[in-house]
């Protein structure tokens, strides 16, 4: 791991403000297996700590203590993993899974839109059109990361024209119908290959169908969904926290109780997510969840603010510099990834007026 973590220290910054490594991530992160975290032995995985998707959440969290833009590939690459593992389609995911795990192959998921409507929020933006025992997709995603352009499959959901259940298929980038527009410019998280896809009448076939039932197995995969998203906070919160001791330590040690209040309040938030994607609790109780993955923003918020604090001004002297505004900058990533802050909150609203 040690080879990893130098690289992703080394190029952190640079994976942050521009594009230049956005095709090394990925071979970075395959050459140390993460991909092949929490996935089962006799498909492909390597043994972890409990293997099954708590060490993919943990790979996630130990990344993004460095980068969050490498957290935030390993997570659009292992939740596409994930998908199939989950899927009942077992000839797509013998056919994919191989070059998923050795990274050869780019998995993305442009699942916020499907995550949004599960909870009411917004209807689907692509559609189906019934084509023989598949599917002819017409839509757009707005925002899908891990786009690598030599090569990519993607996830979506489905709405049927017909009016029928929603679906979960994918696309592939050689696909004929399936546009991908640029990297979009972004102020941070560049390194990602993060485009938007326009489908225009793109085949999808029966092969390419990952769920048929869309409602019921975006909740059954939801934990690990938002589970490993998780991950990135677990990771860029410690991080700031480690940073945040350190100073304090070594300075008049004034916030040393309420850094090791937050570190504690890490542990457990920890304990608890990991608890709860183990037993299964969150795909009928998903409120709670939600509210461990607000508490976690928030937590990222109170550490990269330990961190600046610690540090005082000497936070702003570029001489001085370690990572701090990388980390305060991708600390503003978290409240908005799929499902963002503002939308669990209106979820757990809908919910609350639901059981009143
Ligand atoms: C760098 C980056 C990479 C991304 N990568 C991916 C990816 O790989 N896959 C993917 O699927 N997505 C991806 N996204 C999209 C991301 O998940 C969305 O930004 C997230 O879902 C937040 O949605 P939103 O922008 O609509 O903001 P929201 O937080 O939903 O809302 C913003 C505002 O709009 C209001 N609003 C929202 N919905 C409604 C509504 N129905 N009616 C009225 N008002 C409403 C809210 O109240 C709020 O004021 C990425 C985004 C970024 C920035």
């Amino acid at each position: 791991m040690a080879t990893l973590h130098d690289w992703l220290a080394q190029n952190a910054d640079t994976l942050d403000q521009s594009e230049s490594l956005s095709d090394e991530v990925m071979p970075a992160l395959a050459a140390h297996g993460s991909f092949r975290a929490g996935v089962p032995l006799a498909l492909g995985g390597e043994p972890g700590e409990y293997g099954d998707v708590r060490d993919a959440i943990l790979g996630i969290a130990d990344v993004a203590r460095y980068s969050v833009t490498a957290a935030f590939v390993y997570w659009g690459q292992r939740s596409f993993i994930e998908y199939l593992l989950q899927s009942s389609n077992t000839a797509l995911r013998d056919r994919l899974l191989p070059s998923l795990l050795d990274g050869s192959l780019a998995g993305a998921t442009g699942l916020s839109n499907a995550m949004k409507f599960l909870s009411g929020m917004e209807p689907l933006s692509v559609q189906g059109t019934a084509d023989g025992d598949g599917w002819r997709l017409n839509g757009k995603l707005a925002w899908i990361t891990n786009l690598r352009p030599q090569r990519f499959v993607a996830a979506a959901a489905v709405a049927p024209v017909d009016g029928s259940t929603p679906l979960v298929a994918m696309f592939a980038s050689g696909d004929d119908g399936v546009q991908r527009s640029d990297n979009l410019q972004l102020i941070a998280m560049r390194g990602s290959h993060t485009a938007a896809v326009r489908l225009e009448n793109v085949a999808a076939p029966a092969d390419y169908v990952i769920a048929e039932q869309a409602p019921e197995w975006l909740a059954r995969v939801r934990p690990a969904f938002l589970g490993m998203q998780c991950g990135m906070s677990i990771g860029l919160a410690a991080a700031s926290l480690d940073k945040a001791s350190q100073v304090a330590a070594a300075a008049r040690g004034q916030l040393g109780e309420q850094i090791a209040a937050a570190q504690q309040a890490l542990k457990a938030l920890t304990a608890q997510l990991l608890d709860g994607v183990a037993d299964g609790r969150f795909v009928t109780a998903a409120p709670s969840m939600f509210k461990l993955r607000i508490a976690l923003a928030e937590l990222v918020q109170q550490a990269v603010t330990l961190e600046l604090q610690a540090k005082g001004g000497h936070a702003y002297l570029v001489q001085e510099e370690d990572g701090f505004a990388r980390r305060w900058r991708e600390s503003a990533f978290i409240p908005v990834i799929t499902p963002s802050i503002t939308q669990l909150q209106a979820a757990l609203a809908k919910h609350a007026a639901a059981t009143q």
